[in-house]
């Protein structure tokens, strides 16, 4: 018998693996199900940009060459999109891929990691490989930001600290007010993640958003996605904004060709299509306001949308995501600490509706 927890580094196996949910095809499949709407992992539903698929296709024929382990083309158009000098781009296969990296640069075993409980779970798994320590700081009772407990959680270990906005699952913004006090606040040690995976979808005036003080600010990491609004999971593409002393370690931990060919190319397009951009904002400001006028009509309790999807409060939310998987609607619960809640990602007006549909019948037989 091989003794694998003596070759396996210590850590790893507390790590729970990663266990993907059932596809759409399964889903069909299992349940002989017509048709299977997905609003269980806050994609785009209006697919991804037609600039981007173009791109795509041009791209195919090369192929037989490695990408630009650089990524200028890429990081020249993030660059420019948001006003900065290319040094201040780093692109990774997905923002997964630099949590990761970023997990690989600054971590070692025993450093301590701050997180916000709950919100998105790679930062933890990020940790949880380097063997780093993770402190959990609740959010408020109404899902808002506590960042004095943040601060306070802060100690000469601490390293990195990760802060979602719009986080991610409960839709609740960190505010510019917020943002700058904790800036002051922390001290010159630690590493300020900022998520900003959803913010282009916040109307809210209040929400912190990418500035040249930020930029400034060499602890300061901004996380974007080309996942969510550009309608490009599947290609896994993700960037930092940072200052370039920073980036210049994260690149020494990178693989040469972490991101591919079509993803950049695709990625650099998709940037240019405002029209895309336009209507995918449109869309979830429509599917905001669907989900909680409806709510509130049925008496269901949702917390302010300010991301693509919507925190809903339904007495027992893997139950109730399981009965809308037979009615072939898939949405996400058992998040920790998030018992009586599921997620819902925002989807087509067709999609929203038979949604809407399902969990009012699924609500109401619960509660018979
Ligand atoms: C979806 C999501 C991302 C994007 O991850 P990718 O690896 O770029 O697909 C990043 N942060 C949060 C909080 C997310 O929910």
């Amino acid at each position: 018998m091989m003794e694998w927890t003596k070759l396996v580094r210590p850590g790893i196996s507390d790590i729970e693996p990663y266990v993907p949910g059932l596809t759409d095809d399964e889903l069909q499949k299992l349940y002989g199900l017509k048709r299977v709407i997905k609003l269980n992992a806050n994609e785009n539903a209006l697919g991804p940009s037609p600039l981007a698929i173009e791109a795509i296709r041009e791209e195919l024929s090369t192929l037989h060459h490695y990408p630009d382990g650089g990524s200028e083309l890429l990081r020249d158009a993030i660059a420019k999109f948001h006003g900065l000098s290319a040094e201040h781009v780093l692109v990774g296969n997905g923002s997964d891929d630099i949590i990761k990296l970023l997990s690989e640069t600054f971590l070692e075993s025993d450093d301590e990691v701050v997180v916000p409980s709950p919100t998105f779970s790679q930062y933890s798994f990020g940790a949880a490989i380097m063997r780093a320590n993770v402190k959990q700081v609740p959010l408020h009772a109404d899902f808002s930001f506590d960042v004095e407990a943040l601060a306070d959680a802060v100690t000469e270990k601490t390293k990195l600290i990760y802060l979602c906005s719009p986080n991610n699952p409960t839709g609740t913004i960190l505010t510019q007010e917020e943002a700058e006090w904790l800036l002051k606040a922390l001290p010159e040690h630690v590493v300020v993640v900022l998520d900003l995976a959803y913010n282009d979808y916040s109307q809210n005036d209040r929400r912190v958003v990418d500035s040249p003080a930020l930029f400034a600010d060499p602890r300061v990491v901004l996380l974007h996605t080309f996942s969510k609004l550009y309608g490009l999971a599947g290609l896994r593409v993700g960037y930092a904004l940072a200052h370039p002393e920073l980036l210049a370690f994260v690149n020494r931990v990178r693989e040469p060709f972490n991101v591919n060919r079509v993803a950049q190319r695709a990625a650099a397009a998709a940037l240019l299509d405002e029209d895309h951009r336009r209507a995918s904002r449109a869309l979830a400001a429509e599917g905001k306001r669907f989900y909680e006028t409806q709510c509130a009509a049925v008496g269901l309790f949702a917390v302010p949308a300010e991301g693509n999807f919507i925190l809903v409060r339904t007495g027992d939310g893997v139950a109730t995501a399981n009965e809308l998987m037979k009615m072939g609607v898939m949405i996400r619960a058992g998040f920790s600490g998030l018992a009586e809640w599921v997620r819902i990602s925002f989807g087509t007006t067709e999609e929203n509706e038979i949604c809407m549909n399902a969990l009012i019948q699924s609500t109401q037989r619960q509660h018979a």
